[in-house]
């Protein structure tokens, strides 16, 4: 079976067509500057670079660019889009209704454009994405994979705010969490390799790239993460500010007089690692910075550890202990340093590194010593491929 998945943003559209039947990626491609000018597919496939430079007034014009190049004759890797079986498409949230992903019939559609209020920038792109692949592909069945499902399971005092009720029944407001696809991923990963059942485990997902997330799993269900109502809480992340007094929302705005957008931006674009260093958003950046002496660079990757310690304490005492910890994304997958100076605050749970297994970049490996009380991972993540593995599983139902 051959799964093509689609990761839809307003102007851009992420796509990987992966073989299921050994799980190989045959082609991936991004498409950007969709309704702009100048826009742009790029195709990877067969070892070769294929681009295609045409205006695409809409989505539906890209994706069916993007299934010409699958098909082509020369830069293809298919015959056919018959032989396409499935399509995965990558939808931001799915609010309660959904904690599993879901074959998309009228009312899933429904469901997610009621959810388009809770998710006003990544469902609307989503929706568009999947009704250009329905009108192209109208005997294909579509699922939807949502970045909030894993996180349902998540009792009512991990994701209720202390706000009035009300606020929660009429307007939906309580944590979601996001990022789920990757830490459902990682922490099954985890407990392959471990060679354990997953619902024996205690496992604390730790997704550090330039938006940043921890999940406490256990077994095999999200029992909390540090993503709230909306991605922009929790840990300190690239320009997003995590968790904050949220009081200061109304002291930016009644004291120094800024705008509702402004305060969003702020906290949105300028906080976070770049607000404090005033460097970088990029850990690259900022370690560099703070290697060669930058005070507020230094400043910055304290913060940044000091939470990721703090939630994984947090985590820990939640779940009753903690069997292993993953890192995973940009930062998870590459940082060697900011990782080892992680696990070196976490003494307290008797975790140790291993030095030389940990000296390595984006590679699935166990990185804690022997005598380590915890284990600890490096688990790359592949979003594409766990919704392409979903949407099999469904499909095949
Ligand atoms: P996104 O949230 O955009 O998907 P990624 O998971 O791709 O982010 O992570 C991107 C971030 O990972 C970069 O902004 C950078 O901060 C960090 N990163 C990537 N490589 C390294 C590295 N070698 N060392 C430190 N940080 C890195």
């Amino acid at each position: 079976m051959k799964v093509l998945v689609i990761n839809c943003g307003s102007s851009s559209l992420k796509y990987q067509l992966i073989d299921m039947s050994n799980e190989n990626v045959l082609a991936k491609g991004l498409v950007e500057r969709i309704g702009i000018e100048g826009s742009i597919l790029t195709q990877k496939a067969n070892g070769r670079k294929y681009v295609i430079e045409e205006p695409m007034e809409g989505h539906k014009k890209a994706v069916e660019l993007v299934l010409g190049a699958l098909v082509d004759e020369n830069e293809g890797v298919i015959k056919d889009m018959a032989e396409i079986s499935a399509v995965g498409h990558r939808v931001a949230h799915g609010g309660e209704k959904y904690a599993e992903s879901v074959l998309i019939d009228e009312d899933v559609m429904k469901t997610v454009e009621e959810c388009a209020k809770l998710a006003p920038l990544h469902n609307p792109p989503n929706i568009i994405g999947i009704n250009a692949c329905k009108e192209l592909m109208p005997n294909t069945p579509m699922v939807a994979v949502f970045d909030t499902a894993f996180h349902q399971t998540m009792p009512e005092k991990a994701y209720l705010y202390s706000l009035p009720y009300e606020l929660y029944e009429k307007h939906s407001i309580r944590r979601y969490g996001f990022h789920g696809t990757s830490h459902k991923f990682v922490a099954r990963a985890a407990a392959e390799m471990l060679g354990e059942n997953i619902e024996k485990l205690r496992i604390i997902t730790c997704h550090l790239g330039n938006g940043a997330s921890l999940a406490a799993v256990k077994n095999g269900k999200c029992i909390d993460t540090s993503m709230g109502f909306t991605p922009l809480a929790g840990l300190t992340m690239g320009t997003r500010c995590g968790d904050i007094d949220p009081a200061i929302a109304t002291f930016l705005i009644k004291e120094l007089n800024m705008s509702e957008a402004e305060v969003d931006n702020i906290m949105n674009k300028k906080s976070g690692v770049l607000g404090i260093s005033g460097v970088s958003s990029d850990f690259r950046d900022i370690e560099g910075a703070a290697t060669e002496g930058n005070k507020r660079a230094e400043l910055a990757l304290e913060v940044f550890k000091y939470k990721v310690i703090q939630y994984i304490g947090s985590y820990t005492a939640v779940m009753g202990g903690v069997d292993c910890i993953v890192f995973t994304a940009g930062l998870g997958e590459n940082a060697i340093g900011t990782r080892e100076e992680i696990v070196n605050g976490l003494e307290f749970l008797g975790a140790k590194i291993d030095k030389e297994r940990n000296n390595v970049r984006g590679e699935a490996r166990l990185i804690s010593a022997d005598d380590s009380n915890v284990k600890v991972f490096i688990i790359p993540t592949n979003e594409e491929l766990m919704i392409a593995r979903d949407t099999k599983e469904i499909v095949e139902k």
